[in-house]
C-alpha cells in the first residue's frame, strides 16, 4: 500500500483528534506529506474516525488529484497541499473544530501572548479572514495568517497547525487548543496580561532547538 506509516500514522492521530477532545463527529482532518514521493496521505471526507481505516486514508499527489485510495479525500486538501508546496518546515498538517479556538475566531480575534506555551506556534496566533469551508481562497488566507508561525485560528471555523511530522503538528494543536481555553476563561473574569514579544521569541528558539525531544 503506498504510502503505508503515513496512513496509518493518519488514522491514529485522527482518533487521537477524539480522545484528546479536539473534535467530535468526522470535524476536522489531518495530512501527512512524505518527501521521497511527493505525495501525501490525507484523511477521507466524511468518515467517522472511530471506524477510519488506513486503506480508507487518500494518497494525492502536489497537484491534488488522488494517486491511490477508494475514497474522496477531505474537502479542505486545498488547505493542506499549499502547506507542502510553499514551506519546507511542515511535513504534517492537523485542522480541527475544536471548541476554544473556534470561540475565539467567532470572535475574529488573535490569540495573543498569554503564555509561554503559544511559542509552539510563534509570538502568538492569528486569526485568518474567513472564507468558505474547502476553497482555494480559504488555503491561502490561513497560509497568509500563518506566515512565521505553527498555527492559524480561522475565521468562524477552527484551527490549523503544521509542522515537520504528524507528532509535533498534533502537539501544536493540542498546546494552542489548551491557550485558546485558558484565555477565553481569563477574559470572562478580567484582563489577561501577555508576554512581551522578545520573551515569547526567546521561548520559540528554547522550544524549537533544545526542549524534549526536537
Ligand atoms: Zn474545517
Amino acid at each position: 500500500m503506498l504510502l503505508n506509516q503515513e496512513r496509518h500514522d493518519v488514522v491514529t492521530y485522527c482518533q487521537k483528534l477524539m480522545t484528546a477532545g479536539l473534535t467530535t463527529g468526522t470535524g476536522g482532518n489531518i495530512s501527512i506529506y512524505d518527501d521521497e514521493s511527493g505525495y501525501f496521505a490525507i484523511s477521507p471526507s466524511g468518515v467517522d474516525y472511530a471506524e477510519m481505516r488506513p486503506e480508507d486514508v487518500v494518497v494525492c499527489d502536489l497537484a491534488g488529484q488522488v494517486v491511490d485510495g477508494r475514497l474522496k479525500p477531505s474537502s479542505e486538501i486545498g488547505l493542506h497541499r499549499i502547506f507542502y508546496e510553499r514551506r519546507q518546515d511542515i511535513k504534517a498538517v492537523v485542522h480541527t473544530h475544536s471548541t476554544y479556538a473556534t470561540v475565539l475566531s467567532t470572535l475574529r480575534e488573535d490569540l495573543p501572548a498569554s503564555s509561554y506555551l503559544i511559542a509552539y506556534a510563534g509570538v502568538n496566533v492569528r486569526c485568518a479572514d474567513y472564507a468558505s469551508y474547502g476553497t482555494e481562497e480559504l488555503a491561502e488566507k490561513t497560509f497568509a495568517a500563518m506566515t512565521e508561525r505553527h498555527a492559524a485560528l480561522m475565521a468562524n471555523h477552527g484551527l490549523v497547525a503544521g509542522d515537520m511530522d504528524i507528532a509535533s503538528a498534533f502537539a501544536v494543536a493540542e498546546q494552542i487548543e489548551q491557550c485558546c481555553k485558558v484565555y477565553v476563561k481569563a477574559r470572562s473574569i478580567g484582563k489577561p496580561v501577555l508576554l512581551s514579544e522578545e520573551e515569547m521569541r526567546r521561548t520559540e528558539k528554547r522550544f524549537r532547538t533544545s526542549y524534549g525531544q526536537k
